[in-house]
């Protein structure tokens, strides 16, 4: 879909920060963070919203939204946790009609930072964030193939 920045930035003609790429699904920072870590994940064919969605795909997506919410645990930016968001549709606040799975990176106590974070919606820099993520990733794959070994 031409007209929708998502699509743009899957097909490369729009910029994006990538954390994570495959097949079927992407994930990039958001361009106005909540939190320093706050990522999106789509899948890369256009869905508007969850009802026009393949459930097989959105199965896919929460799986790499729970890998995200592992890995920024296991990264440098130092996350206790994450909330996992899907704004469905206008009445729930989804304002980029491609949908899309919002992992937000918590600390404990950070209740401020985070209203503030809501408030301002400043982005960090990006670089090294998308780095850390990325980095947490590789932890968490290389924990993963320890224990199974
Ligand atoms: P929604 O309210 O639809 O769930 O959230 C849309 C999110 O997309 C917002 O958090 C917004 O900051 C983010 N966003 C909007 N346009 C762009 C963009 O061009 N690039 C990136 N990386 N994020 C975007
Ligand atoms: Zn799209």
């Amino acid at each position: 879909m031409s007209g929708c920045i998502f699509c743009r930035i899957v097909a490369g003609t729009a910029p994006s920060t990538r954390v994570y790429e495959d097949d079927t699904l992407c994930a990039f920072l958001d361009i106005r963070p909540i939190t320093r870590g706050h990522t999106l994940v789509i899948p890369k064919q256009h869905a508007t919203d969850l009802d026009d969605l393949d459930p097989a795909l959105g199965a896919r997506l929460f799986t790499l939204g729970h890998r995200l919410a592992k890995a920024v645990r296991r990264s440098d930016l130092g996350a206790d946790g994450a909330n996992l968001v899907v704004n469905d549709g206008k009445a729930a606040f989804q304002t980029v009609h491609h949908v899309h799975l919002h992992v937000v990176p918590r600390q404990h106590g950070d209740r401020l930072t985070f209203a503030k974070g809501f408030l301002l919606r400043r982005p960090h820099d990006t670089e090294s964030t998308a780095a850390a993520i990325r980095t947490g990733l590789d932890r968490l794959a290389t924990e993963e193939k320890e224990t199974r070994a």
